[in-house]
């Protein structure tokens, strides 16, 4: 797999004022289909006292 899935962000760009949902939402799907970024270290941190477990 390319390191950069062009194609998966023209069809998911990130919502402009993206929520904390919507965010959260994105990155598990990015990383399903991307490897051009890891999901930020402080957005994991904030999922981990929220109880959001990683697929
Ligand atoms: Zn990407």
């Amino acid at each position: 797999m390319q390191k950069l899935n062009k194609e998966w962000h023209l069809k998911h760009p990130m919502p402009p004022k993206a929520t904390f949902e919507q965010r959260v939402k994105w990155h598990l799907e990015h990383v399903q289909h991307c490897a051009c970024r890891p999901i930020p270290a402080k957005l994991l941190e904030q999922m981990r006292e929220k109880g959001i477990k990683l697929p």
